[in-house]
């Protein structure tokens, strides 16, 4: 992410630089408070971050055997990965099969795009997969995750030509459950742009009631950086089983703000898109990202 690029050279020059410890710190604050405002994090949450750390400053000691810079920049990753959700790891091995996902969100995020990189995901890891396209709003949708599912050998269910998504979507997963399939992903209806988000909820209703899936997942880019937080939190009260993977974490300045602002809905972050090829998917876990900052150390 393009946040973790900017804060790495930031920590590199807090643990090299020269100035005393207390400057250091202050500079380091600043550039911290920054990075995270330009990666369209919440304000608010900046300064709740930045007064966090400067509380556990005063009222911790750092341990002997610990320098004292790097026991500053322990607390930095404490907090970031508080930011982007703590300690959760989610959970990405379904516990029971079959297992239905249903993909929701609006279009253009990269719904189809992931709906094949999940696929792909759980056919690794030795799952019979089955792919149904029931986005019936894009003309070329059905053909794209025809596509993706020959590439990673995946079966895919459409009908061509046909409008009803509500239809489609429960005579593919009954066909694959006939088949025994142990995870089916449905990619569903995606007409909707930004600001129509209640009607995507709404609409995401017709369809989890006719299939009753066991998780629905919804599909957010990570371009629209804190703007996510009402879309998740909207999300999150709709459904229980909700869970939520932001695409394009690549491509995007705001990405830090994305992650941010779902995470501070209180919905759980699956995975994060992180190109546009099929294996470009990761398992987002808060502490493990940010533990990239330590990478080119
Ligand atoms: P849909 O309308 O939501 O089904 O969107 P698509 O799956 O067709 O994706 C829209 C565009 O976003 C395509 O060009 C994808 O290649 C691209 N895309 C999807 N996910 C990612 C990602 O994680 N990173 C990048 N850079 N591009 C992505």
């Amino acid at each position: 992410s393009k946040l973790l690029d900017n804060l790495r050279d930031t920590v590199r020059k807090f643990l090299t630089g020269s100035s005393s410890y207390d400057k250091a710190v202050e500079d380091f604050i600043k550039e911290l408070q920054k990075s995270l405002i330009s990666a369209d994090v919440n304000v608010k949450l900046v300064f709740s971050l930045t007064n966090k750390i400067k509380e556990r400053l005063k009222n911790e000691k750092p341990p002997t055997y610990i320098e004292r810079r790097e026991w500053f920049i322990k607390i930095v990753y404490d907090e970031l990965s508080n930011l982007f959700g703590g300690d959760k790891e989610p959970k990405v091995i379904p516990d029971k099969i079959p297992y239905v996902i249903m993909l929701v969100g609006v279009q253009g995020t990269g719904k189809a795009t992931t709906a094949g990189k999940l696929a792909y995901f759980y056919k690794k890891k030795g799952f019979k997969v089955g792919l149904v396209g029931a986005d019936v709003y894009r003309p070329a949708a059905l053909e794209q995750l025809q596509q993706l599912g020959q590439q990673i050998g995946v079966p895919v269910y459409g009908e061509p030509g046909e409008k009803d998504v509500v239809g489609i979507a429960k005579r593919g997963v009954e066909k694959f459950l006939s088949e025994k399939m142990e995870i089916i992903i449905v990619d569903t209806a995606g007409r909707h742009g930004y600001g129509e988000e209640a009607a995507l909820l709404e609409e995401m209703k017709n369809i989890y009631e006719a299939i009753k899936p066991d998780e629905v997942t919804l599909v957010i880019d990570a371009s629209i950086g804190q703007k996510a937080y009402d879309l998740a939190s909207k999300f999150n009260q709709a459904s229980k089983i909700g869970t939520i993977i932001i695409t394009k974490m690549d491509g995007t300045a705001k990405g830090g703000g994305a992650l941010s602002a779902v995470a501070a809905t209180g919905a759980t972050i699956k995975f994060i898109g992180t190109g546009e090829k099929i294996d470009e998917l990761e398992v987002f876990n808060p502490r493990r990202f940010v533990a990239r900052l330590h990478h080119h150390h």
